[in-house]
């Protein structure tokens, strides 16, 4: 006999089969009820339900016949489940496929009827309902047949029936262990429960499942406030066709917390679509919810903890290379959450290029396993195009299998205010050590000049401008104010250097700006700091001196003393523009140079209070010569020199003849005129260097040096000649008067300026006794007598 083929999806088939879970389901009295029934009816003596294994027909029930398996290959069924069709043999000698089985052709006695029909499940053949008997049977007709096919389909029935009850069983036995219990609700409206998992006592509490099972509606043990939506939810099984429902509710509460469960409930329906009963799974998920809200509390109190330190928090993959980024986090960069692309090369793409290398380093020493949390500080580019510092701490939360950091997550803050406050202090540190300089200076050579031109480069640098001037306020020729200012930069000028114009004059000095009614006056002329961050539209905007370039931006600092203006800083060109930081930042600087300034003006005062009273003290007031006082002092000094290098030096006395008579014949103010005129002769007559004195009442001194014996005394004669040839108009009179003048040559004995005046006395002395109006020169003993000059001898016989 040819062996049955195997069905093409046989592996399929063999699944159905093993799903049904039958083979082992051991003898089942309905089953055999239904055979022998069959029997029976169609007259046969044996029937029997199998099920065709990979190898074996298995046998489930059988009647006249005692056996529960066959081999596959002997099997009659095996066709069946082949053909997947019924099969009607009336004799089986007779038909190829069974003619030389050892069933037909030796068994003892031998086989020659069967009909079988196959037993579908899922469109599977899995097995039959087959009737044989041991003699032919043409008889079977096919009233017969179709009787085997409908005892087939109760066979079915109950093989899936068996079925649904070995899984329920299977299930229930699954549940009675595990923390799911299940419940079947009957299809009424509202649903009622009909069966109660024995482990639901776990899950509702004992006390609760006891009430179900004594019959107690399901709400009574349901929280009040969950009623409506347990009872809508069951109802909307009947109701609204819903095949399942998934839906978390409260119990009744006893104790402090309320206890939670979750119910999956799901329809079985008849085949036309009748709500047959209700199954529901539950499970308690208190638990849950209990993490659930302290996740949610963990969760809000982080959130509000990085929210109120301002921490924003990020999230690295290095495998996709995503960075994901919270709203905080991104905020920092001006964007909203969804507005970065979350991508790790987007955000080193806005890290400064300075950082990059010092975060790769970092992060890589980091994956390689040092230590716990990798820590960095770095720019980053905000969204409006500067840069914010961020202080980044990093750690790995996982690694692959090879032990490799494959996702870090760390945190962000914000630190370009601290960085900016570090900056500040530095700055400010340079702006302190550049005041000391500038001080120093000042009090070294009382330059105001060299202080500003020491603070002026650092300033620039300090205050990140361009262009600058540092200026002094002066009082102009009106009194008006006008600035002096010592040290500008020439890069604020057209040409890189300056161009005097109406309102400036370059001096020596430096720059003097005479009109100050343009934008770089306003800080003086109204005393307040002038801060203009869009020029055309600041109300002193009143242009710029002429020749000056085009100014993006200016910052006027008035400098002051008690409160009045003594001074400007002006800077322009600042790349970020102005704000009051830079004023504060200043404001030392501001404050010391107002005190320079000041220190500047006292001891321009103090120098010219001095020289004066100096001038005043050296001089003669009526007729405006050295005094005796000065007249020694110059006098010492033309003596060392004269000492020191040998130069010829002449000392002359002169007393005017008579002077107690022109008082006494013309008055007193007539005395004084005369006085002044021989003052005048003096000054008219000598060197600026001579210092002629006025030493006495009527008593004039002059020390020659540098002047030869000879020249000295032409020097003197020409003095009384002059005063001996002048009219002097006083009062419509007109006086004339006479001076007698007596000199003395230096010599090695001459130790100072009395032991050479007492010389010279004693030549005037000579001089008033030959008759005065004459000149005298003193003569040395060993001096032999007439040994007067000739130029001296002549003069004096000429008077
Ligand atoms: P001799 O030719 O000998 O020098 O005669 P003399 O009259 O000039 O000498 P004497 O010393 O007797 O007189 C000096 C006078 O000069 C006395 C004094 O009143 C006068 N005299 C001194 N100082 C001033 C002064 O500042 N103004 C005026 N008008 N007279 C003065
Ligand atoms: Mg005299
Ligand atoms: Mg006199």
């Amino acid at each position: 006999m040819p062996a049955a083929p195997l069905p093409r999806d046989e592996d399929l088939r063999l699944a159905v089969l093993q799903d049904l879970d039958l083979l082992d389901a051991g003898a089942d009295t309905d089953l055999d009820r239904v055979t022998a029934l069959a029997a029976e009816v169609l007259e046969v003596p044996l029937c029997l339900v199998s099920l065709m294994d990979r190898t074996l027909l298995r046998i489930l029930s059988h009647h006249g016949l005692d056996a529960t398996q066959w081999p596959r290959e002997d099997s009659f069924c095996a066709h069946v489940v082949a053909s997947g069709r019924t099969i009607l043999a009336h004799d089986l000698r007779l038909d190829d496929r069974f003619a030389d089985n050892d069933l037909v052709s030796r068994r003892i006695p031998p086989l020659r009827f069967y009909a079988g029909v196959p037993l579908v499940f899922d469109d599977q053949v899995v097995g039959t309902l087959a009737v044989l008997d041991q003699r032919p049977r043409h008889d079977f007709d096919e009233r017969k047949l179709q009787l085997l096919a409908r005892f087939a389909e109760l066979v079915h029935s109950q093989l899936a029936q068996h079925r649904e009850r070995r899984q329920t069983q299977r299930e229930r036995a699954l549940f009675a262990a595990g923390p799911v219990g299940a419940m079947v609700w009957d299809a009424a409206v509202p649903p009622k429960p009909v069966y109660l998992s024995a482990n639901l006592g776990g899950i509702l509490g004992e006390t609760f499942a006891e009430q179900l099972r004594a019959g107690k509606p399901f709400e009574a043990i349901v929280h009040p406030d969950d009623q409506a939506l347990v009872q809508t939810g069951l109802s909307s099984h009947a109701v609204g066709e819903l095949p399942s429902l998934a839906l978390s509710f409260r119990l009744k509460q006893t104790g402090r917390h309320p206890r939670w469960l979750h119910q999956v409930s799901q329809a079985d329906r008849d085949a036309d679509g009748r709500l047959l009963r209700i199954r529901s799974y539950l499970f308690d998920l208190t638990r849950q919810k209990q993490l659930e809200s302290s996740i949610e509390a963990t969760k809000e109190r982080l959130y509000l903890a990085l929210e109120s330190a301002r921490i924003g928090t990020w999230d690295l993959n290095y495998l996709t290379q995503e960075r994901m980024l919270n709203s905080r986090a991104a905020a920092m960069l001006g964007f909203r959450e969804d507005e970065l692309e979350h991508s790790n090369l987007g955000w080193m793409d806005r890290v400064h290029p300075y950082d990059r290398m010092h975060i790769d380093r970092a992060t890589h020493d980091h994956r390689q396993g040092s230590g716990d949390v990798v820590a960095l500080e770095y720019r980053i580019r905000h969204k409006r195009g500067h840069y914010i510092w961020v202080r980044s701490y990093g750690r790995v939360v996982e690694y692959d299998r090879q032990g490799r950091a494959v996702r870090v997550v760390g945190t962000l803050i914000d630190i370009s205010e601290d960085k900016q406050k570090e900056a500040l202090r530095n700055r400010q540190r340079q702006l302190l050590d550049l005041l000391n300089q500038a001080q120093t200076s000042f009090l070294l050579n009382r330059s105001v000049h060299d202080a500003c031109e020491a603070l002026f480069e650092h300033l620039l640098t300090i205050s990140e401008c361009v262009v600058g001037f540092i200026g002094v306020v002066q009082p102009g020729p009106n009194g008006e104010p006008q600035l002096l200012v010592p040290t500008i930069s020439e890069a604020g000028w057209r040409d890189h250097h300056v161009v005097p114009g109406p309102s400036h004059t370059q001096r020596e000095d430096g720059l003097l700006f005479t009109r100050l009614d343009n934008l770089f006056g306003h800080a003086v002329t109204a005393n307040e700091v002038v801060m203009a961050n869009h020029l055309p539209s600041h109300p002193a905007s009143r242009g710029l001196p002429e020749g000056h370039a085009e100014l993006k931006n200016f910052l006027g600092l008035p400098i002051r003393f008690d409160h009045k203006v003594v001074g400007m800083i002006g800077l322009g060109n600042r790349p970020e523009g102005f704000d009051e930081s830079l004023v504060q930042l200043l404001e030392p600087l501001v404050v010391t140079l107002g005190t320079l300034f000041h220190a500047r003006d006292q001891e321009t005062a103090r120098v010219s209070a001095e020289q004066e009273l100096h001038r005043l003290a050296s001089r003669d007031a009526l007729t405006a010569l050295a005094n005796r006082r000065h007249f020694f002092d110059v006098a010492a000094a033309g003596l060392t020199q004269t000492r020191r290098y040998a130069t010829p030096l002449t000392v002359a006395l002169m007393d005017l003849d008579h002077f107690k008579h022109i008082n006494d014949t013309h008055g007193h103010a007539a005395g004084d005129a005369v006085l002044k005129v021989f003052a005048e002769v003096l000054r008219e007559s000598l060197r600026d260097t001579d210092t002629p004195a006025r030493i006495g009442g009527e008593e004039f001194a002059v020390m020659l040096t540098s002047t030869p014996q000879d020249e000295a005394i032409v020097a003197l004669e020409r003095i009384r000649a002059a005063l001996d040839q002048r009219p002097i108009e006083f009062n419509g009179q007109t006086i004339y008067a006479t001076v007698s003048i007596g000199a003395v040559q230096w010599r090695a004995e001459h130790h100072d300026v009395d032991a050479m005046l007492a010389h010279a006395d004693e030549a005037l002395y000579t001089a008033k006794r030959e008759g005065r109006n004459r000149v005298c020169l003193y003569r040395h003993e060993g001096q032999p007598n007439g040994h007067e000059p000739p130029a001296l001898r002549a003069a004096n016989d000429a008077a």
